[in-house]
């Protein structure tokens, strides 16, 4: 069964939420390894203004600490960073993506969606993240189900298949990471909801933030009503996370 390790890889503080994780995974089955999400790197915390630009480190309260990145995460549980293969990124924003230049060796798997709007240039992305020439493997079929959503297969080696959900809406190509656990599934949500409170409370405050970030909200809100659709009915097979809630990864992780 593939092991799920929950990793913080950077804080971003806010005045009103001093602490927002990015809250990756690390899949480890044998010697086999995989990355959830890439958090705030290494290279990040070497040249944030160079990287970032003083006005997003500000706007979304990124911090920098290289000792909180998944690079040293990984070195600090016996794994060579330098072997890692494989990365699944829920999307392609600068708090997920950091990380990506520190494993210039790993394959990206993201939707063909998110890496299409990355290639546009949109806005809401760094190019630094991407000057190291990511090697790309992006999935465009729908070719699984889970739950009732169509889903992509990622036949990345391990004993059961990872399967890429789509849950677009906050960004073009956003995907959460299904990932198998026997006959249960854990679901990482990526930034499909940035608090758990958001699946039984539907009017929860940060929903305007979210609002405010999301590339296209009507699909969003569709999102989130699928994953408040699986918790409710299958709450006994799916365990659920998201990647800025604190007091969820303390719950993981404590
Ligand atoms: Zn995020």
């Amino acid at each position: 069964m593939i092991e799920l390790n929950h990793i913080n890889a950077g804080w971003l503080r806010t005045p009103v939420h001093p602490e927002i994780t990015c809250h990756c995974l690390i899949l480890r089955e044998g010697d086999q390894f995989a990355l959830v999400d890439a958090g705030i790197g290494v290279k990040d915390a070497e040249d944030p203004v160079g990287r970032l630009g003083q006005q997003l480190i500000d706007l979304a309260g990124f911090t920098f600490d290289a000792d909180e990145t998944a690079f040293r995460k990984l070195e600090q549980r016996g794994i060579n960073p330098l072997r890692l293969g494989d990365i699944i990124l829920t999307h392609a924003d600068p708090d997920h993506a950091g990380g990506l230049a520190d494993f210039p060796q790993a394959r990206v798997h993201v939707s063909q969606e998110e890496l299409d709007n990355v290639n546009t240039g949109h806005w809401r992305y760094v190019t630094a993240n991407f000057a190291h020439g990511p090697k790309w493997t992006p999935r465009a079929i729908n070719d699984a189900e889970f739950f009732g959503l169509p889903a992509r297969r990622l036949p990345l080696g391990f004993s059961q298949d990872i399967l890429l959900v789509p849950l677009f809406g906050h960004t073009q190509g956003h995907c959460g990471v299904a990932i198998p656990q026997g006959d249960r599934w854990f679901l990482h949500v990526g930034d499909a909801y940035y608090l758990k409170a958001e699946l039984t409370d539907l009017h929860h405050p940060v929903d305007q933030l979210a609002a405010v970030r999301a590339d296209d909200n009507e699909a969003r809100l569709e999102s989130l009503e699928h994953l408040r659709r699986i918790a409710r009915e299958h709450a006994e097979v799916v365990t659920m996370c998201g990647y800025h809630d604190v007091t969820e990864w303390r719950a993981f992780t404590e």
